[in-house]
């Protein structure tokens, strides 16, 4: 069984509490135990008066507590005040003091009677929640918590700035239906619906709509908060606006696209002739190299063929270089339809034109060579009024396994067109193989 004391002195233990008073009778100070302890002190250690008492007092507090405790003695009125108490050691410790008179049987004042405890704790987490508290409410990012129902409890200054609705607008309601307007995505809308009635944090980023019916994109992290026994208290969330982040990203999206077109006409550019549209040598070259190679690997056969606009200088010097600009498109035309869709073609030279034709032999090269010198011969070619007739010689060959490049095998080709020129044009020839 306890006694009072025992009772009095575990009171003020357990909460850091000890008592002190002033005998003013005769001048003597009293400190309990758990005085001494908050002074850094074993209990009964020495023997302390009012002096010594007030120097264990912080230098920037101590005349402000004797002052309040000679105001006391001579208003009778309580004490209140919250101090600084130096350790030996250096240690802060920070007290409350609450007292008071008592007085005698008599009504003479007798004691100041004094209440003695150590807040540092207390002070420390106090401090640091406003401090928090503080940081919540000055940080660029906007913070919005909720009640279990989704309504708003709280925003910072932040979330009122981006949104441009007032705290009273806000409180009370669900910040969605404020914010969230005719384009805001519902998918996004449906999982961030989904995600808080499951109680799982989410992100999700979303077009809101601010109080004057602006539009911005709001990066939101939200998190379910619970107290200790695991109860929900609500949502906490923090928003950034990335409306310009958004912009940045769309802008870079369309550059990389124009760039893709840029890259796209430069390719075509730098492998293609203006005139005719044909690819150009140095593509016909690359491209037609791989196909010898694919062809030699598969052991399948493989034509080349070689085309010279017969008198073409007669034509630029009867109907003028424009009217043999329009020949030469023509005829790219023609081979453009006649020729199937793996042949390649290019325009070699001024009116020179080759082509490769994969899987073709001898025979089948020389048949789409005639196609193309009959298909240009009966080609009326009309430049403004006038009809101009224009021929085309043609080399065919077909590689044999010794033709190791392509170059060789437009030689091949030229030996053949050479012979079709020799031999009076409009002609096609096959080299021998
Ligand atoms: P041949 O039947 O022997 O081939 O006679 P040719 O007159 O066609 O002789 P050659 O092939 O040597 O001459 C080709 C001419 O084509 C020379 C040049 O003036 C002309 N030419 C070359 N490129 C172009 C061009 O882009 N446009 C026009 N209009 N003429 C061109
Ligand atoms: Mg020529
Ligand atoms: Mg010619």
């Amino acid at each position: 069984m306890l006694t009072i004391d025992d009772v009095l002195r575990l009171t003020h233990e357990v909460t850091r509490t000890g008592h002190w008073y002033i005998d003013l009778d005769n001048n003597t100070v009293f400190w309990s135990d758990e005085v001494f302890r908050i002074h850094g002190y074993e209990p009964g250690s020495f023997k302390p008066d009012f002096k010594t008492a007030i120097n264990f007092y912080h230098p920037n507090d101590r005349q402000r507590v004797q002052k309040i405790i000679e105001q006391t003695l001579s208003s009778l009125q309580p004490l209140d005040f919250v101090a600084r108490v130096l350790h030996q050691d250096g240690a802060v410790v920070l007290v409350h003091s609450t007292g008071e008179i008592k007085f005698s049987g008599t009504g003479r004042p007798q004691y100041l009677f004094g209440v003695f405890r150590d807040i540092t704790e207390e002070e420390y987490q106090q401090r640091h929640n406003q401090r928090l508290a503080r940081s919540l409410e000055n940080t660029h990012e906007a913070i919005i918590m909720t009640d279990p129902d989704g309504k708003t409890t709280w925003v910072n200054a932040a979330f009122t700035r981006i949104t441009g609705f007032s705290r009273d607008e806000l409180m009370g309601n669900k910040p969605g239906e404020l914010l969230q307007g005719h384009d805001s995505d519902p998918d996004t809308i449906e999982y961030m619906g989904v995600m808080m009635s499951r109680l799982e944090p989410f992100t999700a980023e979303i077009l809101n709509y601010d109080h004057s019916g602006q539009t911005f994109w709001m990066r939101i992290s939200c998190q379910p908060d619970f107290d200790e026994n695991g109860e929900l208290l609500g949502f906490a969330s923090i928003q950034n606006d990335i409306s310009s982040e958004k912009q940045l990203l769309l802008n870079l999206e369309t550059e990389i696209d124009s760039r893709k077109v840029l890259e796209e006409q430069l390719r075509y550019i730098a492998t293609h002739d203006e005139l005719s549209g044909m690819p150009n040598r140095r593509h016909f070259m690359q491209n037609a190299e791989a196909e010898r190679v694919r062809s030699r690997r598969h052991d399948r056969q493989l034509c080349v063929l070689l085309a010279d606009l017969d008198h073409f200088k007669r034509i630029n010097d009867e109907y003028g270089h424009a009217a043999g600009d329009a020949v030469i498109q023509a005829f790219a035309r023609l081979c453009n339809e006649t020729l199937r869709i793996h042949d390649l073609s290019a325009r070699v030279g001024g009116e020179e034109f080759a082509f490769l034709l994969p899987e073709t032999g001898l025979e089948g090269g020389r048949v789409l060579a005639e196609r193309l010198r009959q298909g240009l011969e009966t080609m009326p070619v009309t430049v403004g009024d006038q009809s101009i007739p224009v021929t085309v010689s043609i080399g065919v060959m077909e590689t044999v396994p010794e033709d190791n490049d392509v170059s060789g095998m437009l030689a091949k080709a030229d030996k053949a067109l050479y012979e079709a020129k020799h031999k009076g044009r409009n002609r096609v020839v096959c080299a021998s193989t």
